[in-house]
């Protein structure tokens, strides 16, 4: 008690969201014995993403805070959507983001027979019924906010009737779709959720951890808010399309809860982000048609997408505190996303040289066989970070972007007769483009300053570009994947009208082969290294990559280039 004490205290003054407030009011006023226990309740039925990442970082951010406790409840209720390889995938990424529920995983499907005898006691006391009617009869009789609903025909069977259905369609004596259970509430309240809601339906696929014991299985309405009940949850946060379900939330509680317990839901707003979509379905669309390369395609908005294609946690997690927590839907720039990876790879990757599109130099001047080390630091901006070697010899690549014959005034790279310092070692001059009978360039002649190495006379004469640079002799043959936005539509979403698939980025990834890296890259290439490719961007080894053949995945580029290219198309 003490210690939540001093844990609300510590953290008012430091400012808290609104679910943060009133979760310290609840514990202030020793509602539920002054216990927190929040849970996070995904569906086993896709891969988690950043949305869910905001849901993640709440829930058990909240607990943390406050020295409670959160559970992962995994909300299977519904057996034909849902696989194991969803559990397994959700558990990883919830840990790689740094949260943990210990012992506590639970699933709605353990309480399934808690759920059950409530419904039959419900039944029984006059409150649930088994209705006949098709889904969609039942739809039509909904009515609409300013007009009532219409009552069942089967409205007022008897409770003996109604649990002689509900126990045979439980032991399969009826075709799906055939009947429902309803409660038994108010057709024509305000609310919608209240005109009589469906509590069970009847589903014959097996379930992936009860089997063909059940044949009706709970909606979510009913199961969710007796499940936080079943767990001792005090706050249930979610998002706020369910600001209109709370009222049903509570009716429902109600049925078990009293003055000593009683869980709360609070809704904050969905993450939405531009340039992708935040649907499982579609996410599950762009997965089973093939259009990425699957759940974890870098491309993709979901956790496992993301850490392949090299973002950080920590990144994921300081963008979720800049965006923070309202009441009021929005849609966030991904570019604030991109901003948050950049600013943590900046201070923890790896510098390293490495060539996209190789043009290669002959430092005619130089000898055959001469082979230096030159020393490169590993990260400016981490004094621990150390260095590396890196060798220099007569042939080199260069980017064939830094190179220009006809140069415009203000290009400071390499052109013919102009000087260029190669980082960390020798200032050059471009005396010569040898090209092919077609005119294409195929290599540059370059000289070098013998005195221009680092402690050396000429080691500080100024020239205006700096260019980074491989190794010819020692460079190793790469594959780069470099990702771009999934869709080139801001929010792809909002476009009614139109298929979500036309509107993917074309050039959201773009192989190259033949890139060329520095010997030390391959030294340190494991899976999940970060690299900052020096002048052009961050890049991890992707899963593929193997010594024989590297691939290396473009997180980000070093700076946003997105505006320019959008504005200029
Ligand atoms: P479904 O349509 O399948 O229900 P869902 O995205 O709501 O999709 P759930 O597995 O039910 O998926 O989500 C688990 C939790 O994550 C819920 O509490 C939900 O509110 C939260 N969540 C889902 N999407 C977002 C999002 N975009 N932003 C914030 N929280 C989200
Ligand atoms: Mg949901």
């Amino acid at each position: 008690m003490a210690e939540q004490k001093e844990a609300i205290e510590g953290n008012e003054t430091k400012g808290l969201n609104f679910v943060e407030e009133y979760v310290v009011a609840d514990l202030k006023a020793g509602k539920n014995g002054g216990r927190l226990s929040t849970r996070f309740p995904p569906e086993p039925n896709g891969y988690l993403h950043i949305g869910h990442a905001k849901a993640i970082c709440m829930d058990f951010g909240v607990a943390e805070k406050f020295g409670g406790t959160c559970n992962l409840r995994f909300d299977d209720t519904n057996p034909v959507k849902e696989d194991v390889e969803y559990v397994d995938s959700i558990r990883e990424d919830i840990h790689w983001l740094g949260f943990d529920w210990g012992d506590r995983e639970y699933y709605a499907s353990d309480y399934f027979p808690q759920l059950f005898d409530l419904a039959v006691r419900m039944i029984k006391e006059g409150k649930a019924y088994v209705d006949d009617q098709s889904s969609e009869e039942i739809a039509r009789q909904k009515g609409n906010p300013t007009e009532p609903g219409e009552e069942s025909p089967y409205r007022n069977r008897t409770p003996e009737e109604n649990l002689d259905l509900f126990m045979r369609m439980n032991a399969g004596e009826f075709d799906e779709g055939s009947r429902v259970l309803r409660a038994k509430i108010d057709m024509a309240s305000p609310n919608m959720h209240f005109r009589d809601p469906i509590m069970y339906r009847i589903i014959k696929t097996p379930h992936h951890r009860t089997g063909t014991t059940w044949k009706v299985y709970p909606m979510y309405d009913f199961a969710h808010g007796q499940s936080d009940y079943f767990e001792g949850v005090t706050h249930s946060i979610c998002t706020l399309e369910f600001v209109v379900h709370r009222p049903l939330y509570e009716y429902f509680v109600k049925e078990l809860a009293d003055e000593s317990y009683c869980p709360r839901q609070i809704e904050f707003n969905r993450l939405n982000l531009t340039y992708t979509v935040m649907s499982k379905r579609k996410l599950l669309q762009l997965v089973k048609e093939g259009l990425v390369a699957g759940w974890d395609d870098p491309r993709m908005p979901t956790i496992s997408g993301m850490r392949r294609r090299g973002y950080t946690p920590r990144s994921i997690r300081n963008f979720i505190d800049t965006i923070g927590y309202t009441k009021y839907e929005a849609l966030n720039s991904i570019s604030l996303l991109e901003h948050a990876v950049r600013d943590d790879l900046n201070r923890t990757a790896t510098r390293v040289m490495a060539v996209i599109n190789p043009l290669k130099v002959v430092i005619t001047n130089y000898p055959e066989d001469k082979v230096e080390t030159v020393t490169m630091e590993n990260n400016p901006e981490d004094p621990e970070s150390g260095t590396h070697e890196m060798p220099f010899c007569r042939e080199i690549f260069i980017e064939r972007d830094d190179f220009m014959e006809n140069p415009p005034k203000k290009f400071f790279r390499l052109a013919p007769g102009s000087e260029v310092r190669l980082k960390g070692a020798y200032i050059i001059k471009c005396d010569e483009v040898v090209k092919d009978a077609d005119g294409n360039i195929i290599e540059l002649h370059c000289s070098y300053a013998p005195d221009t190495l680092s402690g050396m006379p000429g080691a500080s004469r100024k020239v205006k570009g700096t260019l980074h640079w491989v190794s010819a002799r020692h460079a190793i043959d790469g594959e780069a994947r470099l990702y771009d936005r999934l869709f080139d539509v801001e929010n792809p979403a909002a476009e009614a009208d139109r298929d979500f698939r036309e509107m993917l980025n074309p050039d959201s990834l773009r192989v190259v082969n033949g890139i060329k890296l520095e010997p030390f890259i391959m030294e340190h290439a494991t899976p999940g290294e970060k690299f900052q490719f020096q002048r052009i961007g961050y890049f991890t080894p992707d899963y593929d990559s193997t010594p024989e053949h590297p691939v290396f995945n473009r997180t980000i580029a070093l700076k946003d280039t997105w505006e320019k290219v959008q504005k200029k198309a």
